[in-house]
C-alpha cells in the first residue's frame, strides 16, 4: 500500500495539463469518487492495525498534494482566461485622482519665468558640495561662522564635504568653467543646521541670480530688482534697499518690498512697518570673480538671492514653514487653483 501511495505521489508531482479538458480528466482520474485516491481510501480498512497510523498519514499527504497540484494547474488556466475572455474594453476606467503642484514649485516656477524673460538661463549644481565651492571661492574667511558645525552639516569622515548652505555654490561652479557674459538663475534646495520650528527648518529652497559682463552696475541690479518685485507682487509694489553685508558681494544690500498684505499701511506680518524683507543682493566682490577665473579688472557683476519659502509665505501667508514638508494633501489641495 505504501508503495502504491509513493507511486501516486510521484505521478501527481509530475502532472501536466495543456488545457482545461485535460485538467478535468486528471481531476477525475485522481480526485473523483471513483478516482485512484478514493480507491486507496476504500482499501484503507484492510490495512493492518499497526500500520494504520503511517498509511493514514501518507494517504492524507497524497490527497492534499493532489488537490494542491490540480488547483495550481487550474489557476494557470484561470489567469489565462482573464487575459482573454474577461477583458471588457468598454468598461470605464478607474478614476485617477489628480495631485496638485506643491506651492514651493509654483512659486519657484514663477520666479524662474520672470528671470527667464530677462534672458537668464537655469543652472544647477550638487547639493553635496565641497568647502571650496560653498565658502572659499565665495570669499568666506577661514574663520567665518558659517563654517562652524553649528550652522552647517559636514560629512563626519570628510570635513571638506558638506551639504550646501546656499545655492551660491552653483554660481562658483558656473564661473569656473565659463567666461562672461554669464546670466544664470540657480534654484535649489539648501541645508542649515537649525532646530526645526514654525519659522526655521534644516532645509529650505533658494533661487539666486548672477549676471557678469562688462560694465554691469548697481543701477542694472536695481532695475532688475524693481521689475522682479512688480512682476511677482503686482505693479504697485515699491522696493527699498538697505545696506547689508555678505562675504561675496560688495557693496551688499537687502531688499524690502512694500507689504503686499496691508498695502504698506502696517500689519502684524510686516510688524507694522509697511515693509517686508525678501532678498539679499549686491555687486559681486572682485575677489570672487578672480577666485573663479574671471578678470575683475575687465568684468563686473551683480548677484541676488532669495528664499522660496519666504516669497511663498508672502504670496500665500503660510504661517508654519513645516507645512511645506509634511505632505498633507489637504494643505497641498489649497493651491489647486494657483496655477
Ligand atoms: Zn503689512
Amino acid at each position: 500500500m505504501i508503495a502504491k501511495i509513493n507511486q501516486l505521489l510521484e505521478e501527481v508531482a509530475a502532472l501536466k495539463a495543456a488545457n482545461a479538458e485535460e485538467l478535468e480528466a486528471l481531476r477525475i482520474k485522481y480526485l473523483s469518487k471513483k478516482g485512484a485516491i478514493n480507491d486507496l481510501m476504500a482499501d484503507f480498512r484492510n490495512v493492518a492495525a499497526e500500520q494504520k497510523k503511517e498509511v493514514g498519514m501518507r494517504l492524507n499527504e497524497l490527497k492534499t498534494k493532489a488537490q494542491e497540484k490540480i488547483n495550481a494547474l487550474k489557476e494557470q488556466f484561470d489567469n489565462q482566461d482573464n487575459g482573454q475572455d474577461d477583458l471588457d474594453l468598454t468598461r470605464s476606467a478607474y478614476p485617477v485622482e489628480l495631485g496638485t503642484r506643491h506651492p514651493l514649485s509654483i512659486v519657484r516656477n514663477e520666479i524662474i519665468d520672470i528671470f527667464a524673460r530677462l534672458g537668464f538661463n537655469i543652472a544647477e549644481g550638487p547639493e553635496i558640495e565641497d568647502d571650496w565651492h560653498v565658502f572659499s571661492a565665495l570669499n568666506f574667511a577661514e574663520d567665518h561662522p558659517a563654517r562652524d558645525m553649528q550652522d552647517t552639516f559636514f560629512i563626519e569622515s570628510h570635513p571638506d564635504v558638506l551639504l550646501r548652505t546656499h545655492t551660491s555654490s552653483v554660481q562658483s561652479r558656473v564661473m569656473e568653467v565659463s567666461q562672461p557674459p554669464i546670466r544664470i538663475i540657480c534654484p535649489g534646495r539648501v541645508y542649515r543646521n537649525e532646530a526645526i520650528s514654525y519659522r526655521a527648518h534644516c532645509f529650505f529652497h533658494q533661487v539666486e541670480a548672477l549676471y557678469v559682463d562688462k560694465d554691469v552696475s548697481f543701477t542694472d541690479l536695481k532695475q532688475v530688482l524693481l521689475l522682479f518685485a512688480q512682476e511677482m507682487f503686482g505693479a504697485d509694489t515699491k522696493i527699498r534697499l538697505r545696506p547689508s553685508y555678505f562675504p561675496f558681494t560688495e557693496p551688499s544690500a537687502e531688499m524690502d518690498i512694500s507689504c503686499n498684505i496691508c498695502g504698506g499701511k502696517g500689519c502684524p506680518f510686516c510688524k507694522h512697518t509697511g515693509w517686508v524683507e525678501i532678498l539679499g543682493c549686491g555687486m559681486v566682490d572682485p575677489n570672487v570673480l578672480d577666485a573663479n577665473g574671471i578678470d575683475s579688472k575687465v568684468y563686473s557683476g551683480y548677484a541676488l538671492g532669495m528664499g522660496i519659502e519666504r516669497i511663498t509665505n508672502l504670496k500665500y501667508q503660510v504661517k508654519d514653514l513645516r507645512m511645506f514638508s509634511e505632505n498633507d494633501t489637504r494643505f497641498l489641495k489649497e493651491f489647486e487653483a494657483a496655477y
